[in-house]
């Protein structure tokens, strides 16, 4: 409290006893604890949120120590449709946010093509954190960080999930096998099916491979109505 308010609340309490004699009578109020108001909080979120808030501090690999933002996921927590990249580039990491770069904007797009927005699924990453120069997810680090995804995928209990890609594909369904052999098969990704497309990177790199990733995306509408 700065000098001139200590001031004026001694010139007012002098007022007040001047008036009212020595006693000052304060109403007791019921002002919330510390753990009471974490209960009212708690309470507030939802199960999602909840959860974020549990694991937004991980130290479980070593990628918290270069991270700006722990990336939780984005989107409708009550998604039928959630989409599974590999990891925050730069810009998810600065934002807190995934697929907010040129792949995401280009995600964006694909999602237009079937009348789909941002808010009406669910994205999230194999990764949370932002591995350096964007290098591929190592073993370890995909081992801590996956049981975030599976809780992620029990909480919005979506109908369809789509891997974006070979890194969250070949880590969704644990194997090496590559991604033109995975992409042909509807899986099952625990008790959900999992389709597998492009990454919206690897079309940017390839425009060729946009008319299959949205030919693709047609078919997730497709089998999405069908359900
Ligand atoms: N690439 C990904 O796989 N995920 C993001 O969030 C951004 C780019």
């Amino acid at each position: 409290m700065d000098q001139n308010m200590n001031e004026k609340i001694g010139q007012l309490l002098e007022w007040y006893t001047d008036v009212y004699g020595k006693l000052i009578y304060v109403s007791q109020m019921n002002l919330p604890t510390d753990e009471s108001q974490s209960k009212i909080e708690a309470e507030e979120l939802t199960p999602l949120q909840q959860f974020k808030k549990q694991i937004e501090h991980c130290p479980n690999c070593p990628l918290h120590k270069s991270r700006t933002n722990f990336v939780f996921g984005v989107g409708n927590e009550k998604a039928d449709i959630m989409f599974v990249g590999e990891a925050p580039g730069k810009y998810e990491d600065l934002q807190g946010e995934p697929f907010v770069g040129r792949a995401g904007k280009l995600l964006n797009q694909m999602l237009s093509h079937i009348h789909l927005k941002r808010s009406d699924v669910y994205i999230a990453n194999i990764l949370k954190c932002r591995p350096p120069n964007n290098r591929d997810p190592l073993p370890e680090e995909v081992e801590e960080c996956i049981p975030y995804l599976h809780r992620q995928i029990e909480l919005i209990k979506p109908k369809i999930i789509v891997a974006l890609g070979r890194i969250a594909a070949q880590n969704l369904l644990n194997t090496k096998d590559s991604l033109s052999k995975l992409k042909s098969t509807i899986w099952s990704y625990r008790g959900v099916p999992l389709i597998i497309t492009y990454h919206p990177a690897a079309i940017l790199r390839n425009q060729g491979l946009l008319d299959v990733a949205l030919q693709d995306f047609r078919g997730i509408a497709k089998y999405y109505r069908s359900l």
